[in-house]
């Protein structure tokens, strides 16, 4: 029998956490790739190493699974997000509610240097965290921009390339259920403690949801999701 196999884009967030465990659930050697574009705080990259290592401590079914993690660094997309916007599109930004970082399209970019070194490591699937339920707003994680991409990149590396998005039609109390049923209380705790989503870098205030400011629409969103699916879980109890 063949073994399957997935590369992961994991970022150290909460989504790409669970898309990690739900790859090593489901697939037979599971490698990680992370994108170094000079992040806001080196904060992102920290959680990446501190969630790698505590799936590994505190799951041996899947440590025996979790191969090589890949760094790669794009200091392009860094000087896109400094240096590149103009007073009318800083506006936008701002009334958006987007990080002024953001890099827009940014995921075409990460799942073509993702898709190159699956090629090289004779991987075809890559399994991303992207979510059109929540971020409505991001055009670059529609499931159709996803798939269609995955065409291109079938054609352009002559290997029929699959791209895996497990919490696309999942909203963020969903993604807290899921991590319960892949590893219980135990995934769920590390993802509160270990993973990071605020778009601040803050790792000084905790919530029953884990770190961050509470204030950015990363922690909003990610405080909401914990809430909802509290309150489901507590009306199931009684
Ligand atoms: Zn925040």
């Amino acid at each position: 029998m063949t073994k399957t196999s997935a590369l992961v884009l994991f970022s150290g967030g909460q989504d790409s956490t669970v898309c990690l465990a739900s790859a090593l659930e489901r697939y037979d050697a599971v490698e990680t790739v992370g994108f170094n574009y000079g992040q806001r705080h080196t904060v992102e990259l920290d959680a990446r190493q501190r969630v790698m290592a505590r799936l590994r401590s505190a799951f041996p079914k899947w440590a025996a699974k979790l191969g090589e993690d890949h760094m790669l660094d794009l200091p392009a997309l860094g000087a896109i997000s400094e240096t590149s916007l103009t007073r009318g599109t800083e506006i936008e930004f701002v009334a958006s509610g987007l990080p002024t970082t953001f890099v827009p399209g940014r995921n075409l970019l990460f799942f073509t240097y993702a898709a190159a070194l699956a090629w090289r490591r004779g991987i075809t699937t890559l399994v991303g965290g992207m979510c059109e339920t929540d971020y409505s707003g991001y055009p670059d994680c529609r499931n159709d921009t996803l798939q269609t991409l995955a065409k291109a990149l079938s054609l352009g590396l002559d290997k029929p390339v699959t791209i895996e998005t497990p919490l696309m039609y999942v909203d963020k109390a969903g993604t807290w259920a899921m991590a319960e049923k892949l590893g219980g209380t135990a995934l769920v705790d590390l993802i509160i403690e270990d993973t990071h989503t605020c778009y601040l870098g803050d790792r000084t205030h905790r919530h029953p949801w884990g770190y961050g400011c509470g204030t950015c629409p990363a922690c909003e969103l990610r405080a909401k999701g914990w809430e909802k699916w509290r309150a489901a879980k507590a009306s199931r109890a009684t």
